[in-house]
């Protein structure tokens, strides 16, 4: 079995070393603290016995486990990230560990008065005499994704101290920048040289996902006509007016703050603007391509009208395709998500299989021809203070990773 002990040890080792990653600088890795981390794993990885360890130039960890059995069976992959958010500080996280949690408050700070409770965050019931490890307020914890690098690291020490167990070939991989939409961009899909792979990066046990949104941005760009505004009759075009009308046109409806599930949306996140000119910053979001595709062409048309009417160019949208939804690449090899089901039910895991509202790494690498799905690494509350992570649920994700990698060893044999 998986020592807890030994687990939450890890974990704790993992997230007081500071890996928060940096949107606004274009170097890569993003950060320089996040090759502090990176040096450790190379160590522990070589320590428990990985083979072929790399840390190449841009801060990616590769590692293989090789086969124990005769026969050949697909190589497949496990991947998570070393950074943590921009959104929270990440620099001196206390871990507060609180055994056999009874379903009160848990005080995170004292001093500061911040309490992490059920009252408000209602999930916590569901871990009634677990281990739950806390910040202590002041930080974000790193579950997101420490916890998946933990799960990782613990698995494959577990196989190689098991060689009774059989599996087949696996790499691993250790990527920077996730949190800054980049963990994807220099993964070197052919020489991890895996049929398939799972980032280990969801959330509460059960969750397994492969659906995300679509996702472009938009950029609408209007020029107004400025002229003194005692005699501007019949000249002046006020371009802020003309954006509230476009904002006007879009379905009040789909937006974020009013959408679930599967239900796409705009999302208007920045407007700068003044008589002359204003810029309105969308995104567009939609699980479904059709419906994602005339999104883009109701953003197009709508400035298209407004052109005719004004019988001027004066409303520019320039759309960008962000990321795409990986239900299109795992689809046609759904046995990748049905092996993992298997797994979990077998372990005693209520699957929750649900969409994305968002994008993962996984998505880009499906596209880069790494099918992807993402399992959960055990944390709730991401990118903040409240963050938290029961042990149990790491013990039981490092279980899955195990129980995958026997489960594709016996489906081909
Ligand atoms: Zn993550």
């Amino acid at each position: 079995m998986i020592e807890k002990k030994h687990i939450t040890d890890r974990f704790i080792k993992y997230v007081t070393i500071d890996t928060e990653s940096d949107p606004n600088n274009p170097a890569f890795p993003s950060t320089e603290n996040q090759w502090d981390l990176a040096k450790v794993l190379v160590k522990d990885l070589t320590d428990i016995g990985m083979q072929d360890i790399t840390l190449d130039e841009n801060c990616y960890i590769m590692a293989t486990l090789p086969s124990n059995i005769e026969y050949r069976v697909p190589t497949i992959g496990f991947v998570a990230h070393m950074d943590t958010s921009p959104d929270f500080t990440g620099k001196n996280v206390k871990p507060q560990i609180v055994e056999n949690y009874q379903g009160n408050d848990i005080i995170l700070n004292e001093e500061k008065n911040i309490i992490l409770s059920p009252d408000y965050f209602e999930d916590l019931l569901q871990y009634k005499g677990q281990t739950i490890i806390t910040t202590d307020g002041t930080t974000l914890l790193g579950a997101d994704d420490k916890a998946g690098v933990t799960e990782i690291v613990t698995a494959m020490e577990y196989l190689i101290k098991h060689p009774e167990i059989k599996h087949g070939k696996i790499r691993i991989c250790f990527t920077p920048d996730e949190e800054v939409g980049k963990g994807a961009h220099k993964f070197d899909v052919n020489k991890f040289d895996a049929e398939w792979a799972y980032t280990m990066d969801g959330s509460q046990i059960g969750e397994l996902e492969y659906e995300n949104f679509n996702a472009a941005s938009a950029k609408i760009t209007i020029t107004g006509k400025i002229v003194h505004p005692g005699y501007a009759k019949g000249k002046m075009i006020n371009s802020m007016q003309i954006a509230n009308e476009y904002i006007a046109s879009l379905p009040p409806e789909e937006v974020p703050e009013k959408t679930s599930n599967y239900e796409g949306f705009f999302h208007l996140h920045d407007m700068n603007g003044n008589v002359e000119k204003t810029v309105l910053e969308y995104i567009i979001r939609d699980h479904d391509l059709d419906l994602f595709e005339k999104r883009k062409y109701l953003m197009q048309r709508i400035a298209f009208d407004f052109n005719e009417r004004l019988n001027e160019d004066l409303v520019e949208v320039d759309i960008n395709n962000q990321y795409f939804n990986m239900k299109e690449k795992i689809v046609p090899v759904m046995h990748i998500v049905d092996i993992v089901e298997e797994v979990m039910k077998e372990i005693g895991i209520k699957p929750l299989i649900k969409p994305i509202r968002g994008g993962t790494d996984g998505s880009q690498l499906s596209y880069k021809g790494l099918p992807c799905p993402n399992i959960f690494a055990g944390g709730h509350n991401f990118h903040g203070r409240f963050e938290y992570i029961p042990v149990e649920s790491m013990v039981k994700a490092t279980e899955v990773i195990v129980g995958i990698a026997t489960k594709v060893s016996e489906k081909y044999a």
